[in-house]
């Protein structure tokens, strides 16, 4: 059985250990609840190392999950020809990006990997290979930091191919739903609204388009109407505006891959920041 962070007949001291008797149950054959899907809207990276209302939802989020046993994370930010999962036992923290704070550099997420787990991963889906060069990118940290704070809990970075259609990926990864039955949280982490170029850190109000595209995701993921999001070319000019590019957007598709039908959706971080970044996240239970 899978321990909640923050069970009441636990005490406190029994509590820290939490990630670990997971683990150990695990491998002791014990059965596992089936771990919910989630989509992280990440945002500004400075989200990291700000306390804002993203970054405290983040951890409350954190406090109220289940621990899994390992965490999954589909990261904008590794896009790739081809589909890979890092397999190293201790993957290194990534800074990437430019004209930062330096406290944005001094970030380390020491998580480590979960070898195993990643054969397990391209023995299920034979399109993916293991990585043993990338490593955790702010796609992955910058809300890990927040959400898992002692990083005691393995965490493996999936690429998002950009040589496969959207419906391609969605198909590829469906498969990997198996492995939510063994304690393995997938992470979806990106944004639904993606306009950097319209992006304004002003306070501005934001486009009607972001809104509207916004509006309109949410319906869709309330329906289950994933096809409709999968081919988003369809969707119209105020979706041609929110993704641009989509590596953003895909990880939010790979999300809705794994769920079941009838999973209820919760949503949070309901926001445009930025005037064209939409914060939208969601867990599928
Ligand atoms: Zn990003």
């Amino acid at each position: 059985m899978a321990h909640s962070n923050t069970p009441p007949s636990k005490t406190p001291q029994s509590t820290i250990h939490r990630a670990e008797d997971v683990v150990r149950e695990l491998r002791d054959g014990k059965p596992s609840a089936k771990m919910p899907v989630m989509f992280v809207g990440h945002g500004n990276p400075m989200n990291a190392v700000t306390d804002n209302a993203f970054s405290r939802e983040w951890a409350k989020i954190g406090k109220e999950l289940t621990v899994p046993r390992a965490i999954i994370c589909m990261s904008a930010h590794w896009l790739t020809k081809g589909s890979f999962i890092t397999a190293m036992p201790n993957p290194i923290t990534i800074h990437d990006f430019f004209g930062f704070p330096d406290a944005m550099y001094d970030v380390k997420y020491p998580a480590p990997g979960d070898p195993p787990l990643a054969s397990e991963v391209c023995q299920i889906v034979k399109g993916i290979e293991e990585d043993h060069e990338w490593g955790l990118d702010h796609g992955a940290w910058s809300f890990l930091v927040k959400m898992f704070p002692h990083a005691d809990i393995p965490v493996l970075q999936l690429s998002v191919d950009y040589s496969k259609s959207p419906e391609q990926q969605y198909g590829l990864t469906r498969e990997l739903t198996s492995l939510r039955e063994k304690g393995v949280l997938f992470i979806g982490s990106g944004n639904i609204v993606h306009n950097l170029r319209a992006a304004s850190f002003d306070n501005a109000t934001p486009y009607d388009w972001a809104l509207e595209f916004d509006a309109m995701s949410k319906k869709l993921i309330e329906t289950g109407d994933h096809q409709a999001l999968v081919h988003y070319k369809k969707l119209g000019r105020a979706a041609d505006m929110s993704i641009p590019t989509d590596e953003h957007y895909r990880p939010m598709l790979t999300t809705l891959a794994l769920s079941d039908p009838n999973e209820r959706v919760r949503f949070f971080n309901e926001a445009i920041d930025a005037a064209s970044i939409s914060m939208r996240s969601f867990i599928l239970s």
